[in-house]
């Protein structure tokens, strides 16, 4: 075993992070990557500007890799782009000789079990290496044995739907060429989709308020452009965050420009809104949906963005014994740290192997995955998860148990019920140390 890779699953800045960690300790590894390159889902996005600035987005392994290779590090307090992350961390650091030759692209995995035991076997469970089974191009399918792994494939790829309840609307596949499930590059790539047309955008995150940002500049090119915005939270207030009090300034200034614009009606909000059907009509969309108990018709819609969070895909997992929160869908040892029923600080309380593990051993979920379907994951937190596991994986685990995460709190603190966390909860203890300490 001990001679055996560990694979990472994803080459997301989490799942690199873990290779950096595995080739500072000179543990060998593979790393899948389903996409034609690394970072694969940022890219997607590569036209947004990110909220937290390079100090906070740059692995200290990976950091010490590159400036090993004569890299210079970007300006610690600069806000990149999706894409500069990718040019200038994340393409460089996929390119270091610790890592290139032990990185797989265009590879998906599209299962994970232990050798010769199927998830029913317990016996000698624990000695028998993962088997890891991943379709390369030209439809190779190959197997590879491990003896850890890393699921690092994040959740970007599997978007909540748009209906209520988190089950598609009846019309939402038939309509699917109207609905795009992500950020579209509105300014850019995507223009002529867009512009001078009636747009829905849905959901309440910061995904939701950067799409509605970049549609009013589109408004002010092309003034026959309406925007409406569907949230399902109880008022429009909800969303706009701590502003001023956000440790991260850019994070706070997206609430104080969405209230800006709301303020001064160049969007249209919908809320509560509970979406339940999409019909088509003339070629144009009608979106029904509940408000206050009645039925609420938002006729012709020309182009819908599904902005309302992503979930995890386990099904390529379906043999690993895993251990997943109920509702959450994170690890289920940190539920109770993200809960977003209970609390949106922004900050968790350090978290690490111990908190990560799962029934079958030696297996973990981290970054974006780890937290389920709980938003406001930040890199640094996939950061410091993987540092940790991996130390644990060499053997040190004293640097496993030594957990260390300071986040930039939200500025917002608060219960649903709009109490400050730490005033009022039913174990305060707990929710002042995630929330406030
Ligand atoms: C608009 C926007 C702005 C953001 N701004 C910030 C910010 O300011 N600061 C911050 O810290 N975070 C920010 N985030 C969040 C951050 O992008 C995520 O937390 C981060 O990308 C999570 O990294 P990850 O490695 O866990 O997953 P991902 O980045 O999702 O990477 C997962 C990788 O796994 C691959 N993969 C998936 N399935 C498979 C498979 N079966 N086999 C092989 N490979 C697979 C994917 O192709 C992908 O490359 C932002 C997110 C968005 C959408």
């Amino acid at each position: 075993m001990k001679s055996l890779p560990i694979a990472i699953i994803g080459a997301g800045p989490v799942g690199l992070a873990a290779a950096a960690h595995l080739a500072v300790r000179k543990q060998p590894f593979v790393i899948f990557e389903a996409g034609a390159t690394v970072a694969h889902n940022i890219l997607s996005w590569g036209h947004v500007r990110v909220f937290s600035p390079w100090q906070y987005n740059i692995d200290k392994a990976a950091r010490q890799l590159l400036e090993a290779s004569g890299w210079q590090a970007p300006e610690a307090e600069d806000l990149p782009t999706g894409r500069e992350l990718y040019e200038q961390y994340f393409l460089p650091l996929a390119a270091l000789p610790a890592i290139q030759p032990f990185l797989f692209l265009e590879s998906k995995v599209l299962a994970i079990g232990r050798k010769h035991l199927d998830k029913l076997k317990t016996k000698d469970r624990e000695n028998v290496p993962f088997m890891v089974q991943v379709a390369h191009p030209h439809q190779q399918i190959k197997h590879y044995e491990v003896r850890a792994v890393i699921d690092a494939t994040g959740t970007w790829q599997s978007p909540n739907p748009i209906g209520s309840g988190g089950i598609a609307a009846p019309g939402e596949a038939a309509h699917h060429k109207h609905v795009f499930y992500g950020i579209p590059d509105i300014l850019g790539e995507h223009q002529e989709r867009y512009k001078n047309k009636s747009v829905v955008v849905v959901g309440s995150g910061h995904s939701a308020i950067n799409t509605i940002l970049e549609l009013d500049r589109l408004k002010e090119a092309f003034p026959d452009t309406t925007i409406h915005w569907v949230l399902r939270k109880k008022h429009v207030s909800e969303v706009y965050g701590g502003q001023e009090n956000d440790a991260l300034p850019a994070r706070g200034a997206l609430g104080i420009k969405i209230e800006q614009l709301v303020e001064e009606d160049r969007v249209n909000v919908y809320t509560p809104f509970q979406i339940q059907q999409i019909v088509g009509q003339e070629g144009r969309l009608t979106l029904v949906g509940e408000q206050y108990g009645e039925l609420r018709a938002l006729p012709g819609i020309d182009e819908i963005i599904s902005n309302t969070g992503s979930r995890p895909d386990f099904s390529f997992l379906r043999e690993v014994r895993l251990s997943v929160d109920p509702a959450l869908e994170s690890a289920s040892e940190i539920a109770e740290l993200i809960d977003p029923n209970i609390h949106s600080c922004g900050t968790v309380r350090p978290h690490g192997e111990k908190e990560l593990r799962h029934p079958d051993k030696d297996f973990y979920i981290v970054g974006a995955k780890s937290y389920g379907r709980a938003p406001t994951f930040l890199m640094a937190t996939g950061y410091e998860q993987v540092r940790s596991i991996v130390a644990a994986l060499s053997g040190d685990w004293e640097a496993a148990r030594q957990v260390e995460l300071e986040l930039p709190e939200t500025g917002v603190c608060s219960l649903d019920a709009g109490v400050a966390c730490c005033e009022s909860v039913a174990e305060p203890e707990k929710v002042a140390a995630t929330c406030c300490g």
